[in-house]
């Protein structure tokens, strides 16, 4: 049997645990709960909601005065929210209180003049929100590569999905400041914490294991980015979202098996996955 360590801070952070419970009071408290779009980036804690009756409307027109919808943690884009508002029965707004920060930086660096970049995932709900809350020019970059080839501009002003490298922010903030004419470039340190820790201590258990597991939603981005961060130091990395996912060919040979998960993933699952690894390992 393989040892199985968990983690530090692997799973649900501070955030999506608030969002999570104002959805589950909003269920007790309001009839015809809905979440817009799906309230965090996992389809197992989005079937449980199901589960109880909490639909997932991804579509503005699917909203009608009987509902009450809750705004994800990721957060919605200014004229989504004002839309949902004008439609829905009530609006309770279920978005991180970091992922607002991002949105309230990129709104005063492009009230105050700077061209904004973004750096982030274009197709990202939280990348789409950020940007509406810009009423001047904005850059989505989400590489050094796609940094270097933004134009030269008076000044910018330089914000990060939540989500984001620490490290791979730093080396793209570097090459913003020299498209700068005046020098002036204002960077706001909008990467969450959770995300921080999350990954130092993924990072650091992935370097001392046989296997590392990552558990999370395929469509989450925090996950898939613990995912790369492990492969990079442990080849034997695999992406999950349930224990139906671990076969013995991952396992082979394996004396440790380390186990992290992202923001997103609740706590039942990174259980149900060490217990299996546990009873299935030889
Ligand atoms: S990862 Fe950070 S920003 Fe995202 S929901 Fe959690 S606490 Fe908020």
């Amino acid at each position: 049997m393989p040892k199985v360590t968990i983690a530090d801070c692997a799973g649900f952070c501070f955030g999506v645990e608030r969002a999570i419970k104002l959805v589950y009071d909003a269920r007790k408290n309001h009839d015809n709960v809905v979440t817009f779009g799906p309230i965090i980036h996992n389809p197992q804690a989005v079937s449980d909601l199901e589960s109880m009756g909490v639909f997932v409307k991804n579509s503005i027109g699917d909203i009608t005065s009987a509902m009450t919808a809750v705004i994800r943690t990721h957060g919605a884009s200014k004229d989504d929210a004002a839309q949902l508002n004008a439609r829905a029965h009530s609006v309770l707004d279920a978005t991180c209180p970091f992922v607002k920060k991002v949105q309230s930086a990129a709104q005063e660096l492009s009230k105050a003049g700077y061209s904004v970049v973004v750096v982030g995932e274009a197709d990202h709900p939280e990348v789409h929100g950020i940007i509406s809350y810009i009423d001047g020019e904005y850059f989505n970059v989400v590489s050094v590569e796609e940094a270097e080839k933004l134009p030269e501009r008076d000044k910018y002003g330089v914000v990060a999905q939540t989500t984001q490298n620490g490290k791979a922010y730093d080396e793209i903030v570097s090459v913003v400041k020299t498209k700068a004419i005046s020098a002036d470039v204002s960077v706001a340190y909008t990467i969450c914490n959770a995300t921080h820790n999350r990954q130092a201590a993924a990072l650091e258990l992935a370097k001392h294991v046989d296997v590392m597991i990552i558990v999370g939603g395929r469509n989450s981005a925090n996950t898939t980015r613990l995912y790369q961060l492990c492969k990079a130091v442990c080849e034997r990395t695999y992406h999950i979202e349930t224990k139906a996912e671990v076969s013995s060919v991952m396992m082979a040979d394996a004396a440790h098996v380390g186990i992290s998960a992202g923001a997103s993933t609740p706590n039942f699952i990174v259980s149900q996955v060490k217990d299996y690894i546990l009873e299935n390992g030889k």
